[in-house]
């Protein structure tokens, strides 16, 4: 059974991917054929993720699943949240964003630096529509670390682990991570509302 995800990020699809390993063929965008991204012009992540699936599932019967994911850091009142992957601007990198970040908490204290990424994952088969969410609480440290993952990973310390996300193999972050949680839950409900579910 074939799973497509609504996004041309490869970070994204190969952590789905590893994560689905035993169970679901899991295949990108590209794959199924042109699928343009859709811009991110929802209020929520929740809205974000309900649009980027419903512009693939007009495309393909298979199941379509899509993340959207933020980060949320308490000391900031919940941002970069909706806004993570344009926080230093509409053509920022990973590192322009982190930069960013990393100076917004300059000299703030190790325990007022607390954050939480929140992944929702939307989840289309059948014209059917289902929101299910993953998180994991961390802190920002005041410098990356770590050479895996992307985005956010390397300033991202999850508390009980004691590392970075990016100093996890992707086997480890799809053990801990916000995405994995929500991946998790995602198997649970496929297992329990698929007949067909191998
Ligand atoms: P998106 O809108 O779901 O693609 O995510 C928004 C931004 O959050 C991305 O541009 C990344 O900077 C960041 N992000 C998403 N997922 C992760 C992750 O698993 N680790 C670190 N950063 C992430």
């Amino acid at each position: 059974m074939k799973i497509v995800v609504a996004t041309h990020n490869k970070h994204k699809v190969d952590e789905i991917r590893e994560f689905f390993k035993d169970d679901f063929e899991v295949l990108s965008a590209d794959d199924i054929g042109s699928y343009d991204e859709i811009e991110e012009t929802g209020d929520t992540i929740e809205e974000n993720a309900l649009l980027k699936a419903r512009s693939l599932a007009n495309l393909t019967d298979y199941i379509v699943i899509a993340d959207d994911t933020g980060l949320f850091v308490d000391y900031l009142d919940g941002k970069p949240g909706v806004y993570s992957a344009r926080f230093a601007g509409s053509n920022a990198t990973y590192e322009d964003n982190n930069r960013k970040l990393l100076r917004l908490l300059e000299g703030v204290p190790i325990e007022k630096r607390k954050a939480t990424f929140r992944t929702v994952v939307a989840l289309i088969y059948k014209g059917k529509e289902t929101i299910i969410e993953g998180k994991v609480e961390g802190t920002i440290l005041d410098s990356p670390r770590g050479q895996f993952g992307f985005g956010y990973d390397p300033v991202f310390f999850v508390d009980k682990v004691g590392k970075t996300l990016a100093e996890l193999t992707l086997e480890e972050k799809n053990e801990v991570s916000h995405r994995a949680n929500a991946l998790k839950k995602l198997k649970e409900y496929l297992k329990n509302n698929l007949e067909d579910f191998k």
